[in-house]
């Protein structure tokens, strides 16, 4: 009877690790990453790899800024074999767990440690809060992987650390990363292309600025509202006559808002301005429903391709 109860435990182990969510069941390799981008980067190096399952810790459609870790996703991370992270600011409670994963069974890999760095007191934004007077130490900008191009720095360490991962599907890993590099590369050669035959080269963002390493990367000027990372959503009376004023006087025709947010600031200075309101994603996260759409790094960058072919011209 005993041996009959093991027989019948064994054959239902499958279906109940089956059931769990998303979970590849068969993976010899897990990954987990800490946003959307580090989830996508990862993602398209070991496309079609049934060994390696990639999750995401963030929650599609969930404020990135805002996350906690549950008890569980410390355990997952403790039990995987590469966990990617961003290293800003808002990843500040990963630095707290780091000490106690274990480094010959989990790589850690910080994607800040892989791309050249802005400081913050770079960001011009016109509702700046106020530093605290102990906060002296450098702040670097978290927002890396909004310029193409640091995504292609990026994946091009990725790969190499998943290759010491997983020895046996090298080769696959380095034919997908250079796939999704080409990809990058000529969304790279499109920005570039629009802003040099470009009217214009300044943008207007009525929302948060996540996007100074894709501004610097292009060379364009901004005017925004806020700092990337910052939970303000309104502005100030003061911010918003900036904007409408900086749209009026350099004629405008496109007021930027970006991807999970209440447009209320765009919405505002287009009633002003008659400015047409187009998105821009930061990509920090997707929604649920991209998410299920599988929708990536590469078809956010198409679409702000469009939206700053519009912005600039
Ligand atoms: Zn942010």
């Amino acid at each position: 009877m005993r041996k009959f109860l093991t027989v019948l435990l064994i054959l239902a182990v499958p279906f109940l690790v089956v059931g769990c969510g998303n979970k590849k069941s068969n993976s010899k390799y897990t990954i987990i990453a800490s946003n959307f981008p580090c989830y996508d980067f990862a993602r398209a190096v070991t496309k079609d790899i049934d060994d390696v399952d990639v999750q995401m810790l963030l929650t599609p459609g969930g404020e990135m800024h805002d996350f906690e870790p549950t008890p569980q996703d410390i355990i997952n991370i403790k039990n995987s074999d590469i966990f990617i992270y961003v290293g800003g600011e808002s990843d500040s409670w990963i630095e707290d767990i780091l000490n106690d994963i274990d480094p010959s069974k989990t790589k850690i890999i910080k994607i800040m440690d892989y791309v050249d760095l802005i400081d913050e007191e770079e960001l011009d934004v016109l509702e700046d809060e106020e530093e605290h007077e102990d906060e002296e130490e450098e702040e670097y900008d978290e927002h890396i992987w909004t310029s193409p191009v640091n995504a292609i720095k990026i994946i091009s360490r990725l790969k190499e650390e998943i290759k010491e991962m997983d020895k046996d599907n090298s080769d696959k890993y380095e034919e997908n990363a250079n796939i999704y590099i080409s990809e990058l590369e000529s969304i790279d050669k499109e920005f570039r292309e629009i802003v040099s035959s470009a009217k214009r080269k300044e943008i207007v963002v009525g929302d948060r600025f996540p996007f100074i390493y894709f501004a610097k990367e292009y060379g364009l000027s901004y005017t925004a509202a806020f700092k990337g990372c910052s939970d303000q959503s309104e502005a100030s009376a003061k911010t918003i006559s900036a904007l409408v004023d900086k749209v009026k006087k350099d004629n405008i025709p496109v007021v930027i808002k970006i991807e999970l947010s209440n447009g209320n600031i765009a919405n505002t200075i287009n009633e002003e301005t008659g400015a047409k309101v187009l998105e821009f994603n930061s990509a920090h996260n997707i929604s649920q429903k991209e998410f299920d759409k599988g929708t990536t790094y590469v078809d956010i960058m198409k679409k702000n391709i469009e939206v700053i072919k519009e912005a600039l011209n």
